[in-house]
């Protein structure tokens, strides 16, 4: 879908829920061009919402979980072989041109984990990238093919968020202990959107909470007002991020498919970083076996001592 014919969409939406929506005037091209602006602006920095906004085919909770139809899926792990977990996936034609997108948020997800990502071939459970208005996962492994939303705005970010939910995360936001972090102002959250917000009992496996977390809600998420729907009670977090995985989201994957050393992420990636680093040390003197210096220097070169 166009990016004007989704912006046209979020549009009337906000309108028919009596949201930002005010009597068009006189001044009504100024008024529908403000409305048209903050409805640019806020699917620009709210997408993970636009799919619940948007979407009247099937259950969205949270903005972007999708309500399994028939099973409680919560928490489910994608099985794991020899320790590892080597998730197959799949990506829509449709979304050819945002394929960069979705390849750097798996290297995001699998950078510092023991999961991993390869293209399907005849695996029966797969991720497969399905186009949509907004980006929404199911949380946990389904089994079979397993959809994850990608709208035209998601960024490498928000994909990597519902990654997440498909591994089994839920948002950080409806943690049990979250009210000692942030204040939810529910006088600013859309009518209809206040269950976006309800806690919710789930592990947390001692990690402590993480207002930065990828899988954090940003500050204005359902707002409908502009205004905050959840303020920081401490300064100096970057709540909403979708950038990157902050140490406890590493640490939380880590934990729930048991990787090695889940307690220090580097304890464990320093190893696998030893081995490859030899696999390419031995890859170049093979490549050089043939340049005298070159090669005479790098068999009197030992990596680690
Ligand atoms: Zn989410």
């Amino acid at each position: 879908m166009c990016l004007s014919r989704l912006i046209f969409l979020f549009f009337m939406s906000m309108c028919i829920g009596h949201v930002q929506c005010s009597p068009v005037t006189n001044h009504g091209n100024e008024v529908f061009g403000d409305l048209y602006a903050n409805a640019i602006n806020y699917a620009q920095e709210n997408p993970e919402t636009l799919e619940a906004i948007l979407t009247f085919d099937k259950a969205i909770i949270e903005g972007d979980i999708i309500m399994p139809s028939d099973r409680n899926a919560v928490d489910a792990v994608w099985p794991a072989v020899n320790g590892k977990v080597h998730v197959a996936f799949e990506i829509h034609p449709d979304l050819v041109n945002m394929k960069d997108t979705m390849l750097k948020a798996m290297d995001m997800v699998s950078e510092h984990a023991c999961v991993s990502f390869h293209k399907r071939s005849t695996e029966p459970d797969y991720m497969l990238f399905y186009p949509s208005k907004g980006c929404a996962s199911y949380v946990g492994y389904q089994g079979g093919e397993q959809i994850l939303y990608v709208g035209p705005i998601c960024n490498v970010g928000n994909v990597a968020h519902e990654i997440l939910h498909a591994l089994g995360f839920h948002h950080e936001h409806t943690r049990l202990d979250r009210n000692e972090h942030i204040q939810v102002i529910e006088s600013n959250i859309q009518t209809g959107r206040h269950s976006n917000f309800k806690m919710k009992d789930g592990k947390t496996f001692g990690i402590p909470y993480d207002t930065s977390s990828i899988m954090h809600y940003g500050g204005k998420y359902f707002s409908k007002n502009g205004l905050p729907t959840i303020k920081l009670l401490k300064h100096g977090s970057d709540m909403g991020q979708r950038t990157r995985l902050t140490p406890q989201d590493m640490k939380r994957i880590r934990v729930l498919y048991q990787c090695v050393g889940t307690g220090e992420m580097d304890d464990k990636t320093s190893k696998e970083k030893e081995d490859t680093f030899l696999k390419m040390f031995a890859r170049l003197k093979r490549l050089y076996l043939h340049v005298p210096g070159v090669s005479a220097n790098l068999n009197t070169y030992h990596p680690f001592g």
